[in-house]
């Protein structure tokens, strides 16, 4: 397995891509934290990965708090001894505002999750994994980090800080043998689009493929790019998006 004897931590693990993610890291060998502020969905994820023969444990985090987060990669490294890979995946995708509508306080919320969230993480995670000689820090972006959608006033410019953050980390800390990389999936099928367009079919021809993704496609993607296969990808925007970027 190309993750065996590896530590890795997967906030908004509870569900969608967090959970898939979170599976295939247990799938390839990786002893997984499984974090999110969804605690019983959260024990659904670790039977999952239990069940399967892998080896995980649950630590409730919300990502908007700094200290949460230095308390997950504490309770990582209590437990597991070490923290090679985190994945700052939780997100929150808000109801649809043109910029000049964002009401102020919805801004600031999707900032302090999605953007807030993955630096308050990578400030907690990079000392522990430090310790051991370095690691990966997987950021879960968008395509909409990449480019702006109509009406998603706070959403766009969280994912956009979100790559912008992965390459600070990734230039601060490459000498430490530190990566950082920056996942952007397009519509993914998960609990998070019932709070987006309504117009499905619209929707769908956004991807050239045809389909939407399922959130194994990027559990799989993601736990490939942390193996020591990636040893020189660092930086990167990755898009896993059926081709929706290519139009
Ligand atoms: P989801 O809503 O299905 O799951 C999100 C998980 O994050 C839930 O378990 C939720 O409890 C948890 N969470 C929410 N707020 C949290 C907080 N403050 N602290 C800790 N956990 C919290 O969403 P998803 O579709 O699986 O999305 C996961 C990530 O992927 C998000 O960052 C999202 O922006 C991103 N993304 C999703 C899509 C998509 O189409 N679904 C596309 C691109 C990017």
């Amino acid at each position: 397995s190309s993750l065996l004897g590896k530590v890795a931590v997967v906030t908004g693990a509870s569900r969608g891509i967090g959970r898939a993610i979170a599976e295939s890291y247990a799938k390839y060998g990786a002893k997984v934290v499984v974090s999110d502020i969804d605690n019983s969905e959260g024990q659904t994820t670790v039977e999952s990965i239990n069940n399967a023969g892998g080896n995980a444990v649950y630590f409730h985090a919300d990502v908007s708090c700094a200290k949460a987060h230095q308390e997950l990669v504490d309770f990582a490294m209590k437990t597991y001894g070490r923290l090679d890979i985190a994945c700052n995946n939780a997100g929150i995708a808000p109801p649809s505002f043109k910029v000049a509508d964002v009401p102020i306080d919805l801004w600031h919320k999707v900032i302090k999750i999605n953007l807030d969230g993955v630096f308050y993480g990578a400030r907690a995670q990079i000392p522990a994994m430090l310790k051991n000689g370095g690691g990966t820090i997987v950021n879960i972006s968008s395509i909409l980090g990449k480019v702006a959608f109509p009406e998603l006033g706070a959403y766009s410019p969280s994912k956009h800080g979100v790559i912008g953050l992965t390459k600070q980390i990734a230039l601060d800390y490459a000498p430490q043998n530190i990566r950082s990389i920056a996942i952007g999936p397009a519509f993914i099928q998960t609990e998070l689009l019932d709070g987006l367009s309504p117009d499905f079919d619209s929707l769908l021809k956004l991807h050239p493929i045809g389909r939407l993704g399922k959130p194994n496609e990027i559990g799989e993607a993601v736990a490939s790019l942390c193996s020591d296969s990636f040893s020189f990808l660092n930086g990167a925007y990755v898009p896993i998006d059926g081709g929706f970027l290519t139009q």
